[in-house]
């Protein structure tokens, strides 16, 4: 079997790919192992553009997340599904330095409109939840649903013969004498490992320092402000999904040993549902899984600096939704194109070798 790519993992960084290579009429086979847990299967898929401790608004974020609502719509629409849903959220302060940190941006000449765009002054019924230095309504934020979004890819995918089950070793993988690379009796171009976490363990990007962070969220039930539909943001969240219940998250531990949950996991969610909601709550289902982090959080992808048809994308960490649709097209663009990687996000450019 000939196809332009090999696909290596059909997580959202998989998945948006082989969307794009399909979309430009490259035939591609999507290899994934189909495991029950994997980080796009139980993220929760927020956006959250006012983020971090420091209520920050990342230089180009406009744009970014403009595209990244454009690409999962186009997509909604050819499926005729759901994914992508435009949600506010309440973001709670934590107490008087919080309220100062937001004075702050907004006492900056040069950002303080680029900051009212995104947030205006927050209501919230406080007789239910924990609000009493009050905080910000961020707009333009939302959650995709991504192991739903997962999932209608993987039948697309299906549909086309471009999916299979399986699990690609990197030591598998052979280079070609004239070029392009084969596993097992498929011959491609060029092989695109989207391993997520597991990219640990691909002996052609070792040298890539991977800094995975394992993450617990809860599925509970809660008396919730009648018609509350935004995510409550302070330290942890919540996300209501209707009758009372909601998923709030998420832990963050860099010393896991696997991916299961943990109680040590679920008590800190808890904690951190204890902190936005007055009211007490029960736990219905508890999932972890490992977010793929490499340095500063950065999406990175590009070609082998010795074995040119390998191909690396991966560390879309705590915001892949919103990041990765871009950091996709610039990687179709230098596959189909010929176009550079960018810089900040080249592997080959961003370590040593
Ligand atoms: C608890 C938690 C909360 C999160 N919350 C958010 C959030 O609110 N917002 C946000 O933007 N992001 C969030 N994320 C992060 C988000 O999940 C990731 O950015 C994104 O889903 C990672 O996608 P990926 O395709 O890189 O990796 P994965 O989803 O891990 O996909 C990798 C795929 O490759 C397969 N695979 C690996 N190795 C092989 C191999 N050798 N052969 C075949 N198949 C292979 C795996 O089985 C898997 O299907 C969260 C993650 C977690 C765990």
């Amino acid at each position: 079997m000939k196809v332009d790519h090999i696909i290596v993992g059909q997580g959202l960084a998989g998945s948006l790919l082989a969307w794009h290579l399909l979309q430009r009429g490259r035939k591609v086979l999507v290899v994934d192992r189909d495991e029950a847990v994997t980080s796009s299967k139980v993220a929760a898929g927020l956006v959250t553009p006012v983020s971090g401790q420091q209520y920050s608004l990342p230089e180009g974020i406009e744009e970014t997340l403009t595209f990244a609502k454009q690409v999962y719509w186009d997509i909604e629409e050819e499926l005729g599904q759901q994914y992508f849903h435009h949600l506010r959220i309440a973001r709670l302060f934590g107490g008087k330095r919080d309220i100062e940190k937001w004075a702050k941006r907004l006492s900056d000449p040069g950002q303080k409109s680029r900051y009212e765009s995104f947030a205006e002054k927050l209501e919230i019924d406080q007789s239910l939840i924990n609000a009493p230095f009050g905080g910000i309504e961020v707009k333009n934020g939302g959650w995709l649903n991504v192991a739903a979004f997962v999932e209608g890819i993987r039948q697309y995918l299906l549909e086309r013969l471009a999916y299979a089950v399986g699990t690609v070793k990197s030591r598998d993988v052979q280079c070609l004498p004239n070029g392009g690379v084969q596993w097992r009796n498929i011959t491609a171009q060029n092989i695109i490992f989207c391993e997520g976490w597991k990219g640990v363990n691909n002996h052609f990007f070792g040298r890539i320092p991977m800094n995975n962070a394992r993450g617990d969220i809860l599925r509970c039930r809660a008396k919730l402000p009648e018609g509350e539909s935004r995510i409550i943001n302070r330290n942890g969240w919540i996300l209501p999904l209707g009758n009372g219940e909601f998923r709030g998250g998420s832990s963050y531990d860099h010393h896991y040993l696997d991916e299961y949950p943990t109680k040590k996991g679920r008590a800190e969610v808890e904690e951190k549902i204890r902190v936005i909601l007055k009211e007490d709550f029960e736990v219905i289902d508890h999932q972890s899984a490992i977010r793929p982090i490499i340095k500063r959080s950065q999406v990175f992808m590009g070609r082998h600096p010795e074995v040119n048809d390998i191909v690396y994308f991966n560390g879309l960490g705590s915001k892949g939704v919103l990041n990765a649709p871009a950091r996709t097209l610039a990687l179709v663009e230098h596959l189909t194109e010929g176009k550079p990687v960018p810089r900040v996000n080249d592997i080959q450019v961003q370590f040593e070798w």
